[in-house]
C-alpha cells in the first residue's frame, strides 16, 4: 500500500477514547524517534507539541492541532463476572448505544462487548449516555478504552472506513505533513509544530488546559485546527478539503482564514486534481474556538465525514465513520503547501487591504 494510505490506516486503526489517548500517544512518541529532525513536548495534562524546526526559529510558529481522542467509553470496574460499567465519552444519542457492539483494549487484549444499558444526560439538545453497563466475556482492567465495534481502517472504493476517523483522520494528516517535510533536504521556512491534545469531545478538555497553562503554545503561534466535521449539504464528501471560517459557536481568524483561501487557490491553479471547499461548518465545535477565544491567531480545515461520531442518522444506528480519500490527500496537500509558504502570511491583511485598493485607486476619481 502507498505511504499516505499506509499512515491513515494505521492511525485510524489506533484504539482509543477521551481520556484513554495513551496508545495515541506512544505511536506518536515512536513516530517522532523514528525521524530525527522531530522533537517532542508534553505538557502536564498529557498534550504533545511536535516540532520540525524551521530556517527562521524567531519567526512565529505554525502550529497544526488535531485531538487524540474519539467518542467512546473507559472502563470503570467490573460490576460482576460479565458486566463492565464504563463512562461514556464524547457526544452520540442514547437511542444508538442500547444493544450497540463495544470492543475494550486492554494491554494486547480486546475484548469485545455489548451495551445493555446507560443512564441519562442532556447535551445540547442530544439525550447522551453517561454510564453504561456492557456485557462481557472477561474482566476488564479500570481505565481501559473502548470504542464501537465497528473495525479498523479499510478503504472500500474512493471511502475510507473507520470506528475513529474524528480525529484520527486529521492527526493523520498532519503526521503525514511533517514526514514529508521532515524528509526534505532543506528545513521549512518556519518551525511546524503538531499540538497533539486530549479529551476534545468532552468539551476541549486537553486543548483548554493548554491555552489556561500555556507550557506548549506561544502568543505569536499560527494554529490551524484540524477536524472531521459532520458533512453538510453545501460542503459535500468528494468536492475536496475545507477551509472553515467557522463553527457551531464561532468563527475565525479572518487574515489568517483569507491566507489559507489564497494558497489553496494557488494551489488549485497548479495542481489540477487538488480540490477545496470554503464553509462554515456548524456540525459541532472545534478547538480553533478554544484558540481565537483566548486570543490566538487561529484558523481551522476540516474534510467532511460521514456517520460523525459513529451516528447513521438514515438508519439510527451505530456505525463506521467514513471520508473520501481525496478530500483527505487535498488536506494533506494543503498543509504542506501552507508549511513551506508559511514566511508569506501577514496578520494585518495587508494582502487583502491592497487587493481592496487596487480597483479604489483606479475608480476612486468616480466619486468625485
Ligand atoms: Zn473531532
Amino acid at each position: 500500500m502507498k505511504r499516505l494510505e499506509h499512515l491513515l490506516q494505521e492511525v485510524c486503526s489506533i484504539p482509543t477514547a477521551p481520556f484513554a489517548e495513551q496508545r495515541v500517544i506512544e505511536y506518536v512518541r515512536r513516530f517522532v524517534r523514528q525521524r530525527p529532525r522531530l522533537r517532542v513536548l508534553r505538557d502536564e495534562s498529557g498534550n504533545l507539541l511536535v516540532t520540525l524546526p524551521g530556517r527562521k526559529r524567531a519567526a512565529p510558529r505554525w502550529v497544526f492541532a488535531a485531538h487524540m481522542d474519539h467518542p467512546g467509553f473507559v472502563a470503570r470496574k467490573m460490576i460482576d463476572p460479565r458486566t463492565l460499567e464504563a463512562d461514556a465519552h464524547g457526544w452520540f444519542g442514547i437511542e444508538y448505544v442500547i444493544g450497540a457492539r463495544v470492543r475494550c483494549f486492554e494491554g494486547e487484549r480486546e475484548i469485545a462487548g455489548k451495551v445493555i444499558e446507560a443512564t441519562r444526560a442532556r447535551h445540547d439538545l442530544l439525550t447522551v449516555p453517561k454510564r453504561v453497563r456492557i456485557r462481557v466475556p472477561a474482566p476488564v482492567a479500570a481505565g481501559a478504552p473502548g470504542m464501537f465495534d465497528q473495525g479498523t481502517g479499510r478503504f472500500r472504493g474512493k471511502q475510507f472506513l473507520s470506528r475513529g476517523i474524528d480525529d484520527q483522520g486529521g492527526l493523520a494528516a498532519a503526521l503525514a505533513m511533517i514526514d514529508a517535510l521532515s524528509a526534505k533536504s532543506g528545513a521549512p521556512p518556519r518551525d511546524v509544530c503538531l499540538l497533539l491534545t486530549r479529551a476534545e469531545e468532552e468539551g476541549f478538555i486537553g486543548a483548554v488546559a493548554a491555552v489556561l497553562k500555556p507550557m506548549l503554545l506561544r502568543g505569536s503561534d499560527r494554529i490551524i485546527a484540524i477536524e472531521c466535521s459532520a458533512v453538510q449539504p453545501f460542503a459535500p464528501q468528494g468536492n475536496g478539503v475545507i477551509i472553515r471560517v467557522g463553527d457551531k459557536t464561532s468563527v475565525f481568524n479572518s487574515s489568517l482564514t483569507f491566507f489559507l483561501t489564497q494558497q489553496a487557490m494557488r494551489l488549485a491553479a497548479n495542481d489540477k486534481s487538488f480540490k477545496f471547499q470554503r464553509a462554515l461548518m456548524p456540525g459541532g465545535t472545534c478547538e480553533a474556538t478554544v484558540y481565537d477565544a483566548y486570543g490566538y491567531t487561529a484558523a481551522a480545515v476540516c474534510i467532511p465525514l460521514g456517520n460523525y461520531h459513529n451516528m447513521d442518522r438514515a438508519k439510527k444506528k451505530i456505525a463506521p465513520e467514513h471520508i473520501d480519500l481525496g478530500d483527505w490527500k487535498d488536506m494533506v496537500k494543503l498543509f504542506i503547501h501552507l508549511a513551506n509558504n508559511a514566511g508569506q502570511f501577514s496578520e494585518d491583511n495587508t494582502p487583502l487591504k491592497k487587493r481592496i485598493e487596487k480597483r479604489y485607486n483606479r475608480l476612486k476619481k468616480l466619486l468625485a
